[in-house]
């Protein structure tokens, strides 16, 4: 079944019949319906690849089932089986989204269907392509509209939060003032402090998201130089474990690396992403895995935790910018640690198990192969 899954709808028995033994003997997966409620209930049920689809059905219109199937299947290409000079209703079904027709009976051979089948694929794969290649465009115009924006921005906000900082550091100082001349603002004064903090708390999760939105922003690197990926990573490593107090052990296995053409301090915005990332996966704590390796072409970085894993639904959206799961979350993590790797010509991936644990991979060309294919 590698070849494709393909649904048949046609109330004749003999016409699916032909098609399933001409389909199966070519390795597609078939399935054939006589109704078109039966063709949707398969349509809810499973991913299609290509549907064949009578134009007279017993219940519906063949024309008003594939616009039904499209609406919920948009990826699904369609192929409309018409009777004998029905030719004029050719311009409805390519505008119900048909993309090529099959005479009855006169193409119902199979090397007419398995022609018709193949163009039909061939012809999806390349609107999907398209499609992919179009939204990869219509991302980066977004990003970089983006960057110009928020380092606008983000100056904005940090000098009015430094105002409340500071006057809140005051009103503290004043109100410890009060209070010792007349003890009896002492518990007053003390839960204005509360208040206080609790504002103070807001005022460092604005910081973070800002920072974060600097560094996603940020274009002016300090350029690349040829480093020792491991003493980049094992410095992110430390910094890490000195900043956070959390309940995760990084191990670290930082094995010999070829020199890589890296800017030091992205590479390390990387790796503390990661780190970051894996430590909010274990809540409770846990040993997260950092590795470098020598790889075909480069070094490789690691990043192993035993967290929640992350849901299919969710992967398919992890390096968009702004996507989070988290109640605090930026959402803005993933994107830079993407847009680093990538302006090193490097790859990011991970594997995830649901409730097992997540490893991101970055990989970085060597030094050497990098810089050939600078001067190429
Ligand atoms: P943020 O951490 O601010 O949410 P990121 O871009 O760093 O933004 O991550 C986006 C989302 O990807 C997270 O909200 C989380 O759902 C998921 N994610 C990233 N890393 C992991 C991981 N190691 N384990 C589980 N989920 C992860
Ligand atoms: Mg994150």
């Amino acid at each position: 079944m590698g070849r494709g899954r393909v649904l048949v709808v046609d109330d004749d028995e003999l016409i699916t019949d032909s098609f399933r033994l001409v389909l199966e003997a070519e390795g597609y997966g078939v399935e054939t319906v006589g109704s078109a409620h039966l063709a949707l209930a398969a349509a809810e049920e499973a991913e299609w690849d290509l549907a064949f689809v009578d134009l007279v059905l017993p219940d519906t219109d063949g024309l008003e089932l594939l616009r039904q199937l499209r609406a919920r299947r948009p990826g699904l290409a369609a192929v409309v089986i018409t009777g004998h000079g029905s030719g004029l209703r050719g311009f409805a079904a390519r505008d119900a989204g048909a993309y090529a027709f099959l005479e009855k009976p006169g193409d119902m051979t199979p090397e007419k269907i398995l022609t018709v089948l193949a163009n039909a694929l061939a012809r999806r794969q390349a609107e999907q392509e398209l499609e992919a290649a179009r939204q990869q465009v219509a991302m980066s115009e977004k990003l970089s509209t983006l960057g110009s924006l928020v380092s606008g921005v983000a100056h904005e906000i940090r000098t009015p939060l430094t105002y409340v900082t500071n006057n809140l550091f005051l009103v503290r100082q004043r109100l410890d003032q009060a209070a010792r001349v007349q003890p009896e603002l002492r518990e007053m004064v003390d839960e204005v402090v509360q208040y206080g903090k609790a504002a103070l708390d807001g005022v460092a999760r604005i910081n973070r998201l800002v920072e974060d939105l600097r560094r996603f922003a940020r274009r002016d690197e300090t350029g690349p130089s040829e480093a020792d990926l491991r003493d980049v990573v094992g410095v992110a490593v430390d910094l890490f474990r000195a900043t956070r107090r959390g309940r995760v052990d990084v191990r670290a296995d930082l094995r010999s690396v070829p020199a890589v053409l890296l800017d030091t301090g992205q590479v390390q915005q990387v790796v503390l992403n990661l780190l970051t990332n894996a430590a909010e996966a274990m809540p409770s704590g846990g040993v997260v895995r950092v590795a470098t390796r020598t790889v075909s072409g480069g070094g490789e970085i690691e990043v192993e935790d035993h967290g929640s894993g992350i849901a299919p639904e969710v992967q398919a959206q992890l390096f968009h910018p702004f996507f989070t799961t988290k109640a605090e979350g930026t959402g803005l993590g993933l994107s830079i640690c993407q847009r680093i790797v990538e302006a090193h010509g490097g790859k990011i991936r991970f594997d995830s198990r649901l409730g097992r644990g997540t490893t991101f991979y970055v990989f970085l060309p060597a030094g050497e192969a990098r810089r050939s294919e600078l001067s190429a």
